[in-house]
C-alpha cells in the first residue's frame, strides 16, 4: 500500500516522521499513522504552555471515532496556549519496526514523541486495553512504573469508564479522572500551566499533589492499600494528610454549554464508524443492574432539541458525513425524541443524509422513530436488547420487558418492512440456569413464527447475539460471582442446538456469540486490585497486545500469568472472578466515589436476588440511589416544549431525484 506524501505539510521540529516514513511501506494499513485528517489540528509547539497527548488505546480504526477523545481534543485545542495531539495503539508489525529503529510512540497529528508532552491522557472504554497502555508507555520511552518517572516524563492520566476502578493499573498511571472530561481537562490544564509557570516547584510530586487536592483527580501513589491475611482488602487510606479520603467523579451538568464535537475528525483510513455522532443525553436511570455505564453516568442530563439540531447542521457542514447517529445509553428515552426525529427527518428529507438511533428499547415507539428516520429510504438495522431469555432472569437484571412486548415489537418491525432484526442477550448472569438460556431459543422461535404469521412471508430473519456478562464496579452486581467459562460455553452449545432443533425456524435465526474466556479476564481486570497489575505486566511481557481482539487474545497467556504472579499474595484467578463478595468486604474502588450510595447498591443486589424490580426514577419518585443529593442536583429532563430551529439545508448533500430511494 502506498503512503500519501506529506511533502505539502510542514514537518515539526521534533517530529519523528523522517524516521517513521521509511518504515510505513513495510506495515499493514500505513495510512492510519499518517494523520492530516479533516478536523485534525497542528499547533505551534513553542507557543503552547501546556501540551496534551490523547490516546484511545486501540487501533486507529477503533480509536479515531471515539467521542470522548474527539471532544477533549477539540476542547483543549480551542485554548490559545494549549496544544493537544492524538496517538493510537500501533499494530505489532509497526511496534517491531519501531523498536528495531528506535522510533518512539508518536502522535498522528505532528508525529511528535509522546514523551515530550506534559500530560499523556488515555481514555479506556474497556479494561482489555490495559496491555496496549503498557506498549504505548514503553514505546514512548516513559518508565513503565509511575514510581520510576522523573520530571522529564509526562503525567500519565487515565480516564473513561474503566477509570472508575483504576487499581489494576495503579502502578502504571500517575493519576485517574472519574467521570466527564470536558471541565476536568480544563482544571488539570490550569494546574499544569501554573506549576510550569512557577518553575515546576517541588517537581513531579508537587504537581501530582496539586491535582490530588482538587478531590476529583485520583493519584494512586498517595494511597496505601492494606490487606487482611485472607487476601481481602483491609483498608485504603491516604498516606499523607493533605489528600482527600474519597475522590469524586466529575459531572458536566449543562450539555448545551458543551456542544462538542463541533469539528468532527474525518478519517483517512477505514474506521468502525464514519458518521457524525451527537450525544443527545448523558446518564440513564432505567436501572439495568449489569450496566456500569448507566450507573456511573447518572443523573440524566438531556441536551436540548435546539442544540442537537444546531450540532447536526454544523457537524455535517464541516465534515461532509452522510450519516448522523443520535447517541446515548437509551436514545428513545429523550423526553423530546419524537419532535427531534421528525424535525431532523423533515429537514434532511430529499438529501442523502441518513439518521440513525441505536435501537434497544423494546417497544413500538422505537419502530415509529426508526420509520421516521428512514424517510430517505435508508433503513438502519433494528436491534432490541431483552438481555435475558426468561422473565425470571429479566427480573433479576431489572430489564422490564415482557415476552409479549418483545414479540409485538418485532412483529411490528416486520410488518413495517424490516426483514431482519437483531436480538441481544447476555449469558452468565447472576443466578442464571441452563433453562434461562434455553428460553432464548424459544423466544427466537416465537418471534419468527409470529413474524411469518403477520407478514405471510418466510423471508424474515432474526439474529440472536450473545455477550458474556462481566460484573462491574459501582453496579449492584459488583458483589456477584462470575460463571466459569466452561459453563458458559456449554450453555451456548445447548442454546445453539435448541435454536436448530426446529429446522424451518432455526434456518431463519442467526446465532452469534463470544465464548466465556475473554469475559473472565475482563472480569479479573474490572474488579481487580493493585495486585492484578503484576499479572497485566507479565501478560504484556509475554507478548499480550490488543486483548480486545479475538485473534490476538490468548486466554492461556492470562491464566499462566495469573498462576505465576498471584499465589505470592495468597489469591488466584478464581478468587477475583468466580468468588461472590459479602456485604462488609472492602472493595478496591470503595474510596472512589461515583455518587452511588453503597448501601443502596447492596439493597439493589439483594432485590436482584429476590427478583424484585426497580422502576425508572425519571417517571417515578426518587428511590435514593444517592447520586443527586451527593452532587446537589437533580435529573434534568424535559419536555421543554422547544422546537428544532429552522435549519439551513446542508449544501452539496442533495442527491438527484431518484437516487435517494
Ligand atoms: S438520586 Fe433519586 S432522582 Fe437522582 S438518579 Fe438516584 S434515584 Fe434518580
Amino acid at each position: 500500500m502506498s503512503v500519501p506524501s506529506t511533502t505539502s505539510r510542514p514537518v515539526a521540529a521534533n517530529s519523528v516522521w523522517p524516521r517513521l516514513e521509511p518504515l510505513l511501506p513495510q506495515v499493514t494499513k500505513p495510512i492510519q499513522y499518517v494523520g492530516g485528517e479533516l478536523g485534525a489540528v497542528v499547533k505551534d509547539w513553542d507557543a503552547a504552555a501546556v501540551r496534551w497527548a490523547l490516546m484511545y488505546p486501540d487501533a486507529y480504526e477503533v480509536g479515531l471515532p471515539n467521542q470522548g477523545v474527539q471532544i477533549l481534543y477539540e476542547v483543549l485545542n480551542e485554548l490559545p496556549d494549549v496544544l493537544a495531539e492524538r496517538t493510537y495503539a500501533v499494530w505489532p508489525d509497526l511496534e517491531k519496526l519501531m523498536r528495531a529503529h528506535g522510533v518512539p510512540q508518536f502522535t498522528v497529528d505532528a508525529h511528535r514523541p509522546v514523551r515530550d508532552f506534559d500530560v499523556f491522557g488515555v481514555s479506556f472504554a474497556t479494561e482489555l486495553g490495559y496491555t496496549n497502555l503498557l506498549t504505548a508507555i514503553d514505546l514512548a520511552g516513559i518508565p513503565l512504573l509511575a514510581a520510576d518517572r522523573t520530571d522529564a516524563d509526562p503525567v500519565v492520566l487515565a480516564g473513561g469508564h474503566a477509570a472508575f476502578n483504576p487499581e489494576p493499573i495503579a502502578d502504571f498511571v500517575d493519576a485517574a479522572v472519574l467521570g466527564d472530561g470536558e471541565e476536568a481537562v480544563l482544571e488539570i490544564t490550569a494546574i499544569v500551566r501554573d506549576w510550569k509557570a512557577e518553575g515546576r516547584p517541588g517537581g513531579r510530586d508537587e504537581l501530582l499533589l496539586r491535582l490530588a487536592r482538587t478531590e476529583s483527580v485520583y493519584v494512586p501513589r498517595f494511597y496505601d492499600v492494606d490487606y487482611l491475611p485472607d487476601g481481602r482488602i483491609q483498608r485504603v487510606v491516604p498516606n499523607r494528610p493533605d489528600v482527600p479520603f474519597r475522590v469524586h467523579k466529575r459531572t458536566t451538568m449543562d450539555l448545551d454549554a458543551w456542544p462538542y464535537p463541533k469539528k468532527p475528525l474525518v478519517p483517512l483510513a477505514e474506521t468502525v464508524h464514519e458518521r457524525y455522532a451527537v450525544e443527545i443525553f448523558r446518564g440513564c436511570t432505567r436501572g439495568c443492574r449489569f450496566c456500569q455505564a448507566g450507573m456511573i453516568t447518572r443523573p440524566v442530563r438531556e441536551r436540548s432539541i435546539t442544540t442537537v439540531g444546531q450540532m447536526v447542521q454544523q457537524g455535517l457542514e464541516f465534515s461532509g458525513f452522510h450519516e448522523v447517529g443520535l447517541l446515548s445509553l437509551s436514545s428513545a428515552d429523550h423526553s423530546e425524541i419524537g419532535d427531534m426525529c421528525s424535525g431532523l427527518a423533515q429537514q434532511y428529507e430529499g438529501t442523502n443524509v441518513s439518521l440513525s438511533l441505536p435501537s434497544t428499547r423494546v417497544d413500538a415507539f422505537n419502530i415509529e422513530l426508526a420509520q421516521e428516520l428512514s424517510r430517505n429510504g435508508r433503513r438502519t438495522g433494528l436491534t432490541f436488547a431483552p438481555e435475558g431469555g426468561s422473565e425470571r432472569i429479566r427480573r433479576v437484571i431489572n430489564k422490564m420487558v415482557s415476552e409479549e412486548d418483545l414479540i409485538r415489537t418485532v412483529v411490528t418491525a416486520y410488518t413495517n418492512g424490516w426483514r431482519q432484526v437483531k436480538l441481544y442477550f447476555m449469558c452468565g448472569l447472576p443466578t442464571e440456569t441452563d433453562e434461562d438460556v434455553l428460553q432464548i431459543a424459544r423466544m427466537a422461535h416465537e418471534v419468527i413464527k409470529a413474524g411469518r404469521a403477520a407478514t405471510g412471508s418466510k423471508d424474515i430473519r432474526c439474529t440472536v447475539s450473545i455477550g458474556g456478562f462481566v460484573p462491574k464496579p459501582h453496579t449492584p452486581f459488583q458483589w456477584a460471582a462470575m460463571e466459569r467459562p466452561e459453563v458458559i460455553d456449554r450453555r451456548l452449545k445447548l442454546l445453539k442446538d435448541a435454536i436448530n432443533a426446529h429446522r424451518s425456524l432455526g434456518r431463519a435465526i442467526g446465532f452469534r456469540y463470544h465464548d466465556g474466556e475473554p469475559s473472565l479476564i475482563e472480569g479479573l481486570l474490572s474488579r481487580g486490585d493493585r495486585r492484578v497489575g503484576a499479572v497485566i505486566r507479565k501478560v504484556w511481557e509475554n507478548g499480550g497486545r490488543f486483548d480486545g481482539w479475538s485473534e490476538h487474545f490468548s486466554f492461556q497467556r492470562w491464566v499462566d500469568a495469573a498462576a505465576e504472579v498471584l499465589p505470592a499474595y495468597g489469591v488466584d484467578l478464581d478468587w477475583y472472578t468466580t468468588r461472590e463478595r459479602d456485604e462488609l468486604e472492602v472493595l478496591p474502588w470503595d474510596h472512589l466515589d461515583s455518587g452511588l450510595d453503597k448501601d443502596w447498591l447492596w439493597q439493589d443486589w439483594q432485590d436482584a436476588l429476590s427478583e424484585y424490580e426497580q422502576d425508572d426514577c425519571r417517571w417515578t419518585p426518587c428511590f435514593d440511589c444517592g447520586v443527586c443529593p451527593s452532587m446537589d442536583t437533580e435529573i434534568q429532563i424535559g419536555p421543554t416544549g422547544r422546537k428544532l430551529l429552522p435549519l439551513t439545508p446542508v449544501k452539496g448533500l442533495k442527491l438527484p431525484t431518484g437516487a435517494q430511494r
